[in-house]
């Protein structure tokens, strides 16, 4: 799951490191994390930033887009973005009367 958030994290290079950041794919919030100082690989930055944009944002399970925690819901132990979650439930609720559109 971290692996696909470093996909949609962007770079902004700054004086004293990099900064990274991560929009919403519902609200367009932007998140950013600190800046990252010293000398580290790629690796070591990716899942260190990865880390810290988990405390504050999830990936959806089912569109695999990330979004802020205003976003996002637990359907039954499932991370899913809002949009998910309504389509989830609508087509459950769908699925016994409308098999196909
Ligand atoms: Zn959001
Ligand atoms: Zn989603």
């Amino acid at each position: 799951m971290q692996d696909l958030l470093v996909d949609y994290l962007v770079e902004h290079p700054q004086k004293e490191g990099s900064c990274f950041s991560l929009t919403c794919a519902i609200c367009r919030k932007v998140w950013r994390s600190t800046p990252v100082i010293g000398k580290h690989t790629e690796l070591e930055i990716g899942s260190a930033i990865a880390e810290e944009a988990m405390r504050d944002n999830r990936m959806c399970t089912f569109c695999g887009r990330p979004v802020c925690l205003n976003c996002f819901e637990d359907v039954e132990g499932i991370f899913l973005c809002v949009l998910c979650g309504q389509k989830l439930r609508g087509d459950r609720r769908k699925f016994c009367v409308i098999d196909k559109l």
